[in-house]
């Protein structure tokens, strides 16, 4: 079949530099990878370019650095026999044409130099070993030997070697297939997915980092379920996420059938996508209910509880983070404050709730409460419509409510309105445990609305407070 020219995807200034660059060096060089696959899937210009060159792919970018104007200082990875450039938005990747052989307890290959097609050889898929010529003679002719154009078409990820042989030379190919699946909405060829089911438990070799790396990009898809549900089936969720394989089944005694909280999660994650970008709010949504598998219970004649899950589930999102080496920083706990607050507004739907309910939710949610109703709406996953409809209303009524709250009392970022440097100037006293005691007497009459939240009447409370204390003013 003849090829056709693919020149128009080569339309950047950098691409009249890169040939420039061919023309000086005669080094054979081609555009690889992600940037040509995503050009012919119609995919958005890809701001990562890799090049190979059959010869050193550091001195070709070397040769090609001074004609960049303005672009960063090279970077030369001597080891692995690699260089990159960023150049304006770009970021361009160069290798030297190479074969890989693997041993058993790695997955860092021996290297050698190879031609264009072994290097294409070496690649994860078909896909991804699609190459475009930068050379003079066949400037844009798509260097195709795997049939990835036939497998981009049929939206399928296959693997340009043995299946078994690839992905138990580098376990890290299996979670890039299921994360190409996800991003792409590619099917896994079935002598793949096999081989990844083969290989699972090999993904204990590869770091936890690039682990998180992939699963930070499957949870960034428009629909991660699609990349869980794959884990689940081949079996490395349970290597990953045990918290979440915890989540499947449903158990049914006498009756009492509860929800299989695996595939509920997966519902509420596509749910939240569809309203955020925020990665840490989409992680919340995955890890909501991971509190529910320890804490089950059936309690006749009510049914199965879970009573305290989301405190248990917090506590387990720290574990989870510190296992997977994700760092244990305010993104964490933000997480954390979600998954423990979670079940906090669908209390409120009721019509007995109290004000001071509301103004607790409010001051412990503080900034956070956007992104929580966020997670509640996206938590509605009844398949009922007239049920569907309700708790949306429901949900809406809670808002309402809270904003009029809000407007009144102003509690979000709550403020003191009698600080602790006052109390100690009132009382002539230091930092002591009376100042933190009068302080949260305040908050909480406030919160309970007992007093409004204003300075005059936390003064009282404070007097009041003092009193009880035994503190005596020592201001005139
Ligand atoms: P994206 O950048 O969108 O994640 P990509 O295909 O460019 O996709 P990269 O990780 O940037 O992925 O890798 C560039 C290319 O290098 C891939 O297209 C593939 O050809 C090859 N590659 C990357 N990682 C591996 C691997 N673990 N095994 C084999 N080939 C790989
Ligand atoms: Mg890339």
């Amino acid at each position: 079949m003849k090829q056709e020219n693919l020149k128009k995807y080569l339309t950047h200034p950098v691409f009249e530099h890169l040939r420039t660059t061919v023309n000086q060096t005669a080094l054979p060089t081609y555009v690889v990878g992600g940037f040509v696959r995503d050009r012919l899937l119609g995919k958005p210009f890809k701001a990562d370019i890799d090049i190979v060159c059959v010869g050193s792919g550091i001195a070709f970018a070397e040769s090609l650095h001074p004609l960049l104007k303005g672009a960063k200082p090279i970077t030369v990875f001597k080891t692995y026999g690699t260089a990159m450039i960023q150049w304006q938005d770009l970021t361009l990747e160069f290798v030297g044409a190479r074969k890989e052989s693997y041993q058993k307890h790695s997955r860092n290959p021996i290297v050698q130099i190879g031609t264009l097609e072994e290097d294409q050889n070496r690649r994860d898929f078909t896909v991804n070993a699609l190459a475009i010529s930068l050379n003079e003679n066949d400037y844009g002719a798509l260097i195709d030997p795997f049939h990835g154009m036939d497998d981009l078409h049929a939206k399928i990820l296959r693997t340009p070697n043995d299946p078994n042989i690839t992905y138990s030379d580098d376990p890290l190919r299996m979670l890039r297939a299921i994360r190409f699946a996800c991003q792409l909405d590619f099917t896994i060829a079935l002598p793949s997915l096999e081989a990844i089911r083969e290989n699972a438990q090999r993904i204990t070799i590869i770091s936890r980092e690039r682990i998180v790396e992939e699963l930070h990009k499957i949870i960034a898809c428009d629909q991660p379920s699609a990349g869980f549900l794959l884990l689940e089936k081949t079996g490395l969720l349970p290597h990953i996420l045990p918290e979440l394989c915890a989540l499947k089944g449903i158990e049914e005694i006498e009756g009492h059938r509860h929800k299989d909280n695996f595939y509920h999660t997966l519902e509420v994650v596509d749910n939240i996508c569809a309203h955020t970008d925020n990665l840490w709010l989409r992680w919340a949504a995955l890890l909501h209910d991971i509190g529910k598998a320890p804490t089950k219970k059936l309690i006749p004649p009510t049914g199965w509880t879970f009573h305290g899950h989301e405190f248990v589930g917090a506590k387990m999102v720290y574990k989870l983070f510190k296992r997977l080496r994700m760092p244990l920083n305010e993104k964490m706990k933000y997480v954390q404050k979600l998954v423990l607050l979670s079940a906090r507004p669908i209390a409120l739907v009721d019509d007995q709730v109290t004000d001071a309910a509301i103004r607790r939710l409010i001051f412990d949610a503080g900034d956070l409460l956007d992104d929580l109703f966020t997670l509640c709406q996206a938590d509605i996953t009844t398949k009922n419509p007239k049920r569907f409809k309700r708790y949306h209303e429901n949900f809406q009524w809670v808002r309402q409510k809270m904003e009029a709250v809000e407007a009144r009392d102003a509690i979000r970022n709550f403020q003191p309105p009698i600080s602790g440097e006052m109390i100690m100037k009132h009382y002539n006293i230091g930092p002591s445990r009376p100042v933190g005691l009068i302080k949260e007497a305040i908050k909480e009459a406030i919160l309970e609305g007992e007093i409004p939240n204003e300075k005059e009447a936390a003064w009282n409370k404070m007097i009041e407070e003092g009193k009880k204390l035994g503190l005596k003013s020592h201001e005139k």
